[in-house]
């Protein structure tokens, strides 16, 4: 990248109309997109983005500025823009000493992506689509795709921070129909993670799209959901979509500081059942949701959201850290170098219970399990969402029964965690294709154990339902 004498010149002029703090963000993307689709080809897209963003932070505010050009004079002219919005009264400074951070965690790749050609990354979309066609004959349409993304990022601030990540990201994803008559039903599954090609060694995207046909076939004898109050048990794994959007998103300190989420003020006051505990952990090894830094330059944390029942903490960046003269918590992400950052969740879950996941099952005498939800709608910051259950189960004295189409979860996330009467003691993370749309998207993973709210409103509707969130 940039010399350091570069960098420090940039900082400089960002901050010669005084200015708090100073911020240079260098970013440079490398993708590649390969798409199945009804047995075509349909694209094989190869692209980089590269570019650069100058922030000064003046009081309670910050200016932006970014660029497609990474040469000095192009960021000097962003400094130049950003520094045009300051109006503290600071002195100028002159100097600022850079140090290199070194990362505390590290997301190792064993096989870097050049290791298979384009050609047989096209030809593994066919064996994926193969596979799941070859699982029934009522598999109407299926479509398959493979990503790659490699991404640098440089950061650097007047507070003397010089950071650096290096991101390679991998997502297999497969969405397919299945239709007898009128009856259709869709499923999307997929793998993914911080991961090169061992990925494919170590999970098989072949079990997972033929597990996903075998469902959706499944499926279409479902019987319509009854609708109304009932026991709901949450499958573990993906199932933590739904506190991560309901009750995650009000933890994001923006939505603190402006005083719109329900969580706002609430550190230290009881939000759920004693054995309830959750977590925000961006040092996960190779998880979707994965950072050594944030993009602000803040080290990556776990943090303990919710301990035994107790809120304890929300997810901090830089701007409303500063409001409130406290440290970031590394939950500073952007979506690119055209975005400023805010606060958002990495790798979020509910933390493994007390009981056993069977007898969550066994001890309720009439209910809904979800085993697999699909798209939500979810108003961040309060917490009210719908959630589509793609696969459930009516639950009949302590055992799964018949399956269920069209069934809804309606609440509010804040009340919902309250309600928790048990949790599991098998959490598990999602497969990690998760996307999370704030304004900008970012790629998160979830996870949570089986967990059991016993009053939750069901919908028996089968309207579509268009996601934040998708998986
Ligand atoms: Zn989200």
């Amino acid at each position: 990248m940039l010399p350091e004498q570069s960098i420090q010149k940039i900082i400089n002029t960002a901050l010669r109309n005084g200015g708090d703090l100073a911020e240079v963000y260098l970013e440079d993307t490398d993708r590649l997109t390969l798409v199945l689709d009804d047995q075509k080809l349909e694209t094989a897209t190869r692209g980089s983005d590269i570019g650069g963003g100058v922030r000064v932070f003046y009081g309670q505010t910050a200016a932006y500025a970014y660029t497609d050009d990474l040469s000095e004079e192009a960021l000097l002219a962003a400094a130049e823009a950003a520094a045009a919005a300051a109006r503290s009264t600071n002195q100028a400074r002159v100097a600022v000493d850079l140090t290199r951070r070194i990362p505390s965690v590290t997301h190792p790749i064993k096989r870097p992506f050049d290791q298979m050609s384009i050609a047989e990354k096209a030809a593994l979309l066919r064996q994926i689509d193969q596979t799941g066609r070859a699982t029934s004959s009522l598999i109407s349409q299926l479509m398959t795709s493979y990503t790659q993304t490699s991404r640098r990022v440089w950061i650097y601030n007047s507070d003397g921070v010089w950071a650096e990540d290096e991101r390679f990201m991998l997502e297999l994803r497969a969405s397919l129909v299945a239709k007898r008559g009128d009856a259709l039903q869709t499923i999307t599954t997929g793998l993914g993670g911080q991961t090169g090609l061992e990925m494919l060694d170590e999970r098989d995207p072949l079990t997972a799209v033929k597990e996903a046909a075998e469902t959706a076939v499944h499926m279409l004898d479902a019987k319509p959901a009854p609708a109304g109050e009932m026991t709901v048990v949450i499958n573990n794994g993906w199932g933590g979509v739904l506190f991560h959007e309901a009750c995650g998103h009000c933890m994001e300190a923006d939505f603190i500081t402006s005083g719109a989420s329900a969580y706002a003020g609430m550190v230290g006051e009881r939000v759920g059942p004693d054995f309830l505990t959750a977590i925000d952990d961006g040092t996960i090894p190779n998880r979707r949701g994965s950072l050594r830094f944030d993009d602000e330059g803040t080290p990556a944390q776990k943090v303990t959201l919710i301990e035994n029942g107790i809120l304890k903490e929300y997810m901090w960046d830089l701007t409303e850290a500063r409001r409130l003269g406290r440290e970031s918590t590394g939950n500073g992400r952007r979506q690119s170098f055209r975005h400023m950052p805010m606060p958002r969740m990495t790798n979020t879950y509910i933390d493994a219970g007390p009981h056993d996941p069977e007898e969550i099952i066994r001890s309720t005498k009439k209910g809904l399990f979800a085993k697999r939800l699909g798209g939500g709608q979810v108003e961040i910051g309060r917490g009210d969402y719908v959630f589509a259950v793609t696969e459930g189960y009516l639950i009949e004295d302590g055992r799964l029964t018949t399956p269920v189409r069209g069934a809804t979860l309606v609440g509010n996330g804040p009340e919902t965690l309250r309600q928790i009467d048990m949790i599991g003691s098998d959490l598990a993370l999602d497969p990690g294709i998760g996307m999370c749309g704030k304004g900008q998207s970012a790629r998160v993973s979830v996870g949570q154990p089986t967990v059991r709210v016993p009053k939750l409103t069901v919908g028996g509707t089968d309207q579509p339902i268009s996601g934040l969130m998708g998986g």
